[in-house]
């Protein structure tokens, strides 16, 4: 796959506290993600793993803490303009179910990036191709199986050329079938130097593709470190716990 991640940066939280109302759900998160590097985040429902998505690419702010890119922080920049360089792709796909499966990536390309409506086609063309989807440029999403649809999304958030992934639960919705071919595509994209922060379930991609696991629960990360160090040898009795649940 021939993806673009020459502008791939590192990622940076430090001590991201959020709360809702009198519910802290982040208290005191750190990760690092070297650049191309991909960190899987396990734990338990509820621990505030998609929040922590959420701060990082500033759908929500934090109370507390910094979000860093190349050691830049980012807390003070423009939402939008962070969101390009920020993709993130959600368990629900969220196409546009009106328009064509083309149309779903020309109108990010053409509202986030401002290209105009013949490099935008020509570049959404370009990145279904990458996904294996060039056949359904003309589809309504409804007429896509999920793993087609997730495939979409990955393709509209790429065509953005961000510089870090983010992806929650990107596989959660889909029939055990179609399971494999989106993790396939996530495992060449972290291949490819991707920066990627993965929330997963799935502990076989974490321990295969992940460069950094990190465990939460409860708002902070508990542990974190190489697959096999938190997979074979995991400290924390909550982490070790959660393993012998999913694996
Ligand atoms: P996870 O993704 O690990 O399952 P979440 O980040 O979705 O966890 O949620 C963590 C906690 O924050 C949960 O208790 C959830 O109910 C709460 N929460 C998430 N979003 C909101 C919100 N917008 N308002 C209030 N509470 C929220
Ligand atoms: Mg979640």
């Amino acid at each position: 796959m021939s993806i673009d991640t020459t502008t791939s940066v590192s990622l940076s939280v430090r001590d991201v506290h959020l709360a809702f109302g009198a519910h802290r759900v982040l208290r005191g998160v750190d990760l690092d993600v070297a650049r191309g590097a991909t960190a899987c985040v396990i734990g338990p429902s509820g621990s505030g793993k998609s929040t922590l998505l959420r701060t990082i690419n500033r759908l929500i702010e934090p109370d507390r803490g910094d979000v860093l890119l190349d050691g830049r922080s980012v807390l003070g920049d423009d939402p939008d303009a962070l969101r390009q360089r920020v993709g993130m792709v959600f368990q629900q796909f969220n196409l546009f179910p009106h328009m064509s499966v083309l149309r779903n990536i020309t109108l990010a390309l053409r509202r986030i990036r401002k290209l105009g409506e013949d490099e935008a086609v020509a570049l959404a063309r370009d990145h279904l191709e990458l996904v294996g989807l060039a056949a359904k440029a003309d589809a309504r999403p409804a007429h896509l199986s999920g793993g087609q649809q997730q495939r979409v999304a990955i393709a509209r958030a790429l065509a953005l050329r961000p510089q870090v992934m983010l992806f929650d639960e990107a596989t959660s919705a889909l029939d055990p079938e179609l399971v494999k071919g989106v993790l396939g595509l996530m495992a060449e994209l972290s291949a490819g130097g991707m920066t990627m922060v993965v929330v997963t379930h799935e502990m076989g991609f974490a321990r295969e593709v992940a460069d950094t696991v990190a465990f939460m629960d409860r708002g902070v990360v508990l542990e974190a470190g190489e697959p096999a160090a938190v997979f074979e040898r995991a400290e924390h009795p909550r982490l070790r716990r959660f393993l012998s649940q999913v694996l």
